[in-house]
């Protein structure tokens, strides 16, 4: 079977390591059979049509879900597919993708039952990670009225999972390197969608943002002098 070690061996298999390479010459061969020209392909240059920035969550694998092949995604992700402002390994991700690459469309996916969302709403004690969420607080101190307003713990972190892409999406929006692409005349699309772990599918948020939009206004015209305070 494709993808997924059958029997699934437990965590513990010492051999674990074997059977995935064992797995891989068998992936290696059946794409061989169905697309002889693939790694010929692929080995002289990538031209993929979308950069994914997803959750490091086993379950939500970008390629799979969306039916694609080698080739054609970029793909990062991290825990709660978070778009931080000094994560160079991000930015460096997006500058490539957009400007070397010429993608045009970015997608942030998050998905519903997410740990690292979960990690937020509660008491810190996760470690580390407790410090990587600590925006989806703020995502949540945002839309406080909305969320407290939802009683059922669930539905409340379906939610903030929705909120939580959203607000990635704006955040991504504001990246130095989207502002020069949208001001070059480049048409590119950023997306907001969610997967659902019980049924497979990708929800479309309706977030999605094609251009630079100014933050803040100019300061008031009348303003003359230090201000004060
Ligand atoms: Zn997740």
């Amino acid at each position: 079977m494709p993808y997924r070690l059958n029997p699934r061996p437990p965590q513990s298999d010492v051999d674990l390591h074997l059977r995935l390479l064992n797995q891989n010459r068998e992936w290696s061969a059946r794409m061989l059979r169905e697309r002889p020209e693939l790694f010929s392909e692929l080995a002289k240059h990538q031209s993929p049509f979308a950069l994914w920035i997803g959750c490091s969550d086993s379950r939500v694998p970008p390629n799979e879900l969306t039916g694609t092949m080698p080739g054609d995604l970029f793909v990062h992700r991290n825990v709660a597919n978070m778009v931080v402002h000094t994560d160079m390994n991000m930015l460096s991700v997006l500058e490539f993708a957009v400007g070397a690459l010429g993608i045009h469309h970015v997608i942030v996916c998050g998905h519903y039952g997410c740990g690292g969302v979960k990690a937020a709403l509660g008491d810190p004690g996760y470690g580390l990670v407790d410090n990587w969420v600590r925006r989806i607080r703020d995502v949540y101190r945002l839309h406080r009225d909305e969320l407290d307003s939802i009683d059922e713990i669930e539905a409340r972190l379906a939610r903030l999972v929705e909120l939580n892409v959203a607000e990635q999406v704006y955040d991504l929006s504001r990246t130095s390197v989207l502002r020069t692409a949208w001001e070059a005349g480049r048409h590119v699309q950023v997306h907001g969608w969610v997967y659902g772990l019980r049924d497979g599918l990708l929800k479309d948020l309706g977030v999605t943002r094609t251009r630079y939009e100014a933050e803040v206004g100019p300061p008031p015209a009348t303003r003359s002098g230090p201000v004060s305070g």
